[in-house]
C-alpha cells in the first residue's frame, strides 16, 4: 500500500492531520520553517524549510505518495510541477491558486451563482473613494492574498479611515467589499473524495473577536431551512472546485436570514476542530481519507452538541500550561495543546472542546474550563 503522506505546513492543522494519519498506518513528512514545529513533534520526518520553498516541496515529493497542505501560503506552482511529475497532490494546486487570491475567489463564487457581498478591485485612493460612493460606509478594504486571521482587513467607517487603511495594507494588492451587517457567522466543513463524492458536516456558528475565531458552536443555533441552504451552497461550491480534501466555507447570516459566503479555505479549518470529539469521522481523518484515495467516513455528530474554544496566548514569553487539572476536572472537556514553544497575545496555542447534551450546557462548561486554563 502507498503509505507516505507529505504535508506542506507544520502548524496545529498539520499536527492534527498527522495525529489522524498515524493510526491509519501512514508515515508522515512535514515541511515547516520552525524546527520541532507542532506537526514536526508528532510526524516521522520534518523538512525544515519555508512552505513557499519550491526545492523543499520537490524533496517532499520524492519521499511521499500523497501530498497535501495545511496553509494557503504553500507554493502552488511547485505543487503543480509535482502533480505534472505524477505525484498525487490534493486539493488540486489549481484550486489552491484560485483560492489564494481572495478577489479571484470572490469572482469564482459570483460566477457560479453563490451569494457574496458586493466587491470591487481597487488600486488607488481614488478607486477606494469611488467604491465608497457605490457601497456607502462602512465597508472593508481587504488584501487579495497572504491574509489570514484578519491581518489583511481594514474596516473603513468614514472617509477619514481610508488613508490609515491604505497605510496598514500598503504594498499589497487590494479589493473592497461591502460590509454585511451579519447577526451570525457560520461555517461548514465539507469533504470531497477522488471519485467526486461530496460529504458536508453540520453547519456551525463561529464567533470572532478582532478577526480571530474564539468559539465554535455545533450545531449552529439556526433555523433548519437556513442550515439546509448553507449546506446546499457548500455542496455547490465543491462541485465547481477541483481536487479531493476537506474544505472550510465561512458565511455570514443577516437579520433577514440571507446567507453570504465570505471565504473558502482549501484545507481543514479551525471551525472543524469540534469534529475530533463530536463526529464519527473527524475533519482530519476525513481529509487524510480524501487525499489518499480512501473512502470517506461518516461526518455525522455522535453527540447532541459541542462547543470549541480557542486557547489564545495572553502574554509574550515561553509557553507554559497552567490550570490543566482544573480544566480537565470538568466532565466532557478535551484539551489540545499544540506544543508551540513561545506564547504571545492572540497566538493560537491550543483549543478545548466540550461535548454535551445541549449547546447551552456545553457552552457553560467550556467557559468555565477556558477560565481555568492559561498558557
Ligand atoms: P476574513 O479575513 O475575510 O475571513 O474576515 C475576518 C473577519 O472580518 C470575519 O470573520 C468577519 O468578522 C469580518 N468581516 C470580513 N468581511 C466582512 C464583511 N464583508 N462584512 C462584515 N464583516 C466582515
Amino acid at each position: 500500500m502507498k503509505s507516505h503522506l507529505g504535508i506542506v505546513g507544520g502548524g496545529q492543522l498539520g499536527q492534527m492531520l498527522t495525529l489522524a494519519a498515524k493510526p491509519l498506518g501512514f508515515t508522515v513528512w512535514v515541511i515547516d520553517p520552525t524546527p520541532e514545529s507542532p506537526a514536526g513533534q508528532v510526524a516521522d520526518h520534518q523538512i525544515v524549510a519555508d512552505v513557499k520553498d519550491s526545492k523543499a516541496i520537490k524533496e517532499l515529493g520524492k519521499h511521499c505518495d500523497f501530498i497535501t497542505f495545511e496553509v494557503e501560503l504553500a507554493d502552488d506552482k511547485a505543487l503543480r510541477e509535482l502533480e505534472e511529475e505524477g505525484v498525487s497532490v490534493n486539493p488540486s494546486p489549481h484550486t489552491l491558486g484560485l483560492i489564494k487570491d481572495k478577489f479571484k475567489q470572490k469572482e469564482f463564487l459570483k460566477h457560479h451563482g453563490i451569494p457574496v457581498a458586493d466587491f470591487l478591485a481597487v488600486e488607488t485612493i481614488e478607486d477606494i473613494s469611488a467604491a465608497a460612493d457605490t457601497f456607502g460606509y462602512p465597508f472593508l478594504l481587504k488584501a487579495r492574498s497572504d491574509a489570514y486571521d484578519g491581518r489583511g482587513n481594514a474596516l473603513i467607517k468614514t472617509k477619514k479611515d481610508i488613508t490609515m487603511a491604505l497605510e496598514k495594507l500598503k504594498n499589497r494588492r487590494l479589493y473592497v467589499e461591502k460590509f454585511v451587517p451579519f447577526v451570525k457567522e457560520l461555517a461548514i466543513m465539507v469533504a470531497r473524495n477522488h471519485l467526486g463524492e461530496i460529504s458536508p458536516y453540520q453547519v456551525v456558528e463561529t464567533v470572532h473577536k478582532d478577526n480571530i475565531c474564539h468559539t465554535v458552536t455545533a450545531p449552529a443555533p439556526i433555523a433548519p431551512q437556513v442550515a439546509d441552504e448553507a449546506k446546499k451552497f457548500a455542496v455547490s461550491i465543491m462541485k465547481h472546485l477541483r481536487g479531493a480534501g476537506v474544505f472550510g466555507i465561512e458565511m455570514f447570516l443577516d437579520a433577514k436570514n440571507t446567507l453570504y459566503v465570505n471565504e473558502i479555505a482549501p484545507r481543514v479549518h479551525n471551525a472543524g476542530h469540534y469534529t475530533i470529539e463530536a463526529c464519527i469521522t473527524s475533519q482530519f481523518e476525513q481529509h487524510v481519507r480524501a487525499v489518499c484515495g480512501l473512502p470517506l467516513g461518516d461526518p455525522s455528530m455522535k453527540v447532541p452538541a459541542a462547543v470549541m474554544i480557542n486557547i489564545l496566548g495572553e502574554r509574550d514569553g515561553k509557553a507554559e500550561v497552567r490550570g490543566l487539572a482544573k480544566a480537565l476536572g470538568i466532565h466532557g472537556v478535551s484539551v489540545h495543546i499544540y506544543g508551540k514553544k513561545d506564547t504571545r497575545p492572540q497566538r493560537k496555542m491550543g483549543h478545548m472542546t466540550v461535548i454535551g447534551p445541549s449547546v447551552q450546557e456545553a457552552a457553560q462548561k467550556a467557559k468555565r474550563a477556558r477560565e481555568a486554563l492559561a498558557i
